[in-house]
Parts: structure tokens; C-alpha cells; sequence
């Protein structure tokens, strides 16, 4: 009888390679790995490094008015699928939508590389449940402002998907496959982009633009933003901004972070009532996201948006809300909703 091939530790230099591939490889218990202390994996984190750097192609290619209009589209678009679909559907099942246009909106959110829907949602469910504790991969207030903002990405213990969390998206095979095979979604983007640009160049040279061009602007420097820009919700979000609600966590509400991220940066009012789909209460506080949404469900595409509690406005009424501080009574009030349990 064949001895069985072994199968390599995770912290092997020849995992993080094929990890780079599959991101469940090698199937071990998923405590081994977060048993481990923060460590950043350097081979498992070049192609993060990779994109930052190919952001220095422009040295190479230069710019034209096609290639910034495509990185700032792409930065539109994929934002919208990570803080639409990764967060608000993925993570919290604040609305419903068919299988396939699941798929679709999953397939876009991942063109972003920030892995997986389901390492997202998991990563994201673990933030609601942990915040600002010492368990929480990327407090700022318990972790500093640097990991919470890129240090943890990058730790060996945070790459696993715990599956047990997101039990109701592995039930989709199709969405496992994406999250498993990530690198799949970016890539394809990159190579889109490269043949558009070549096209274009042949096509309507006028435009000034060639492929090359376009996979820096329209994957490197878009795709780099994009991370950064998501990013700040993990950092910025839990340091700077005001307190509406006396949350057990530090997470503020940002106007400014609201733009970047089409509605992400009320995340003071997110983390007090996180099952609804709207972020932004009052028509002041801008949530494009949820504006978004709310055509996609005039269309057919989604339906059953969760509406923002009447809690939610008894805590804060509209003549006080402006001011913004600390309205709720008592210190820690528990969010009506925990991710990821029982609720949708
Ligand atoms: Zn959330
Ligand atoms: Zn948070």
C-alpha cells in the first residue's frame, strides 16, 4: 500500500507559496492556526506587496484621461460591492437576492483582492463580536493604528476562513470555490484590463491609452486605493468621528470616511444596529451604498431591505441628532443583532 504524500506544515515556506493559489491549502483544523501568536508571513504576503509596488509602473506608462476615468470607475464599482454585497449582504444578510446575482456581485467584490466573500464576512462577523478587544484582528485601540490598518492582514494566524462562522454562505459551493480560489477574480480583472487597453490603442489611439497603462491605473493604483480606502473603516473608523450611540466599542461616525467609502464611515450608528441595510440615518448622512441599493431593488435585482429600526431614532431624534454626542442612556448598550447567528 503508497504511503500517503505528507502534507506540509502551514507555516512552510512551500505553503504560503501555494496559499498565493488556494487559500484553504493545507486543510488543517482551523484552531491550529489562529492558536499561533500575530506573525506576519512575508512569503504568503508578497502579492499584497506586489500590488503596492506595481502602483510605480506609472514611472513606465504615464497617464491619460481614459486610464484615471477607468481606475476612478473601478474604484466606484468595487467599492460599492464590498460595502453593498461583502458587508451589507455577506456579512450582515441585511437583504435578499437570487443565487446567481449573488455569485456576480461575490465574483466583483473579490476583483478588489481583498480575498474571499467568505474570509471577509467571517473576518467581519469575528470584528462585530470582538470589537475593540484584544480578540478583534484589527483594533486600533487594542492593536495600534498601523495593524489595524495593514498589520493584520499580513499575520499568518488571520488567513484561514473559518467556515463554522459563515455556515449559511458555505452552503453555495460556487461560493466556496471563489473564496478558496480568490486570486482567480483580480487576476482576471488585470488581464481584462491589459486586453481593453491594447485594444483601445488599436482601436482608438486618439484615447491615447495602451494595456499596460490600463492594468496599472485600472488594477494597481484603483485596486491599492480601494484596500486603503476599505481599510480606514478598520482604523480611522474606531479613532476619529463622534459617538451617537454608547456602543461597548470605540467605533465613531465620519462624514469624511462616509465619501471614501460610500457610507461605511457611520459606523458608530453600524455598530449599534448592524441589521439594518442603511448606514446613514438622516438624509444628512450620506450613504450612497444604501441610495445604491435602493435602485438595484426598484430593478428587481435585490428585495427585503431591513429598514433602520425605530430604536434606532427614539435613542437619537433628527433635532438631536446633529449634535451628535452620546445620546443613548447608560454606558454599553448591546447591538440588537448579532452577525452571523441566528438572525437572517
Ligand atoms: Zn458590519
Ligand atoms: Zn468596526
Amino acid at each position: 500500500m503508497p504511503t500517503p504524500l505528507p502534507v506540509p506544515s502551514r507555516k512552510s515556506p512551500l505553503a504560503s507559496l501555494v496559499q498565493w493559489i488556494d487559500g484553504d491549502y493545507p486543510p488543517r483544523p482551523f484552531e491550529e492556526s489562529r492558536a499561533e501568536p500575530d506573525r506576519v508571513d512575508w512569503i504568503r504576503t508578497i502579492p499584497f506587496i506586489f500590488l503596492h509596488a506595481g502602483c510605480l509602473g506609472i514611472l513606465w506608462v504615464g497617464w491619460s484621461w481614459t486610464a484615471v476615468g477607468v481606475a476612478a470607475a473601478l474604484y466606484f464599482v468595487r467599492m460599492f460591492a464590498i460595502t453593498g454585497f461583502y458587508h451589507r449582504y455577506f456579512s450582515h444578510r441585511t437583504f435578499r437576492t437570487g443565487r446567481v446575482r449573488q455569485f456576480l456581485f461575490a465574483f466583483l467584490g473579490a476583483t478588489s483582492a481583498q480575498r474571499g466573500p467568505l474570509w471577509w464576512a467571517y473576518q467581519h462577523r469575528h470584528h462585530h463580536r470582538h470589537a475593540d478587544e484584544p480578540e478583534d484582528a484589527h483594533s486600533p485601540v487594542c492593536h495600534g493604528f498601523l495593524w489595524s490598518h495593514i498589520g493584520w492582514i499580513t499575520s499568518r494566524r488571520n488567513f484561514p476562513t473559518d467556515y463554522r462562522s459563515v455556515r449559511d454562505l458555505a452552503r453555495y459551493p460556487e461560493l466556496v470555490f471563489l473564496n478558496r480560489f480568490d486570486i482567480i477574480a483580480p487576476v482576471t480583472l488585470a488581464l481584462v484590463l491589459l486586453a481593453a487597453g491594447a485594444g483601445l490603442n488599436h482601436l482608438a489611439p486618439q484615447l491615447g491609452t495602451t494595456g499596460p497603462q490600463l492594468v496599472v491605473w485600472g488594477f494597481f493604483i484603483s485596486t491599492t486605493v480601494l484596500f486603503h480606502a476599505t481599510s480606514s473603516i478598520n482604523s480611522l473608523a474606531h479613532l476619529i468621528g463622534r459617538r451617537r450611540y454608547e456602543t461597548e466599542d470605540d467605533s465613531r461616525n465620519s462624514f469624511l470616511l462616509s465619501i471614501i467609502t460610500l457610507g461605511e464611515g457611520w459606523h458608530n450608528n453600524h455598530h449599534r444596529f448592524m441589521s439594518c441595510t442603511r448606514q446613514g440615518f438622516y438624509w444628512w448622512e450620506i450613504d450612497i451604498t444604501y441610495y445604491l441599493l435602493r435602485m438595484l431593488e426598484k430593478l428587481g435585482v435585490i428585495s427585503d431591505l431591513r429598514p433602520v429600526p425605530a430604536a434606532a431614532y427614539r435613542a437619537c431624534p433628527p433635532d438631536e441628532a446633529g449634535a451628535g454626542e452620546n445620546r443613548e442612556a447608560g454606558r454599553g448598550s448591546a447591538p440588537e443583532i448579532r452577525p452571523g447567528g441566528s438572525a437572517p
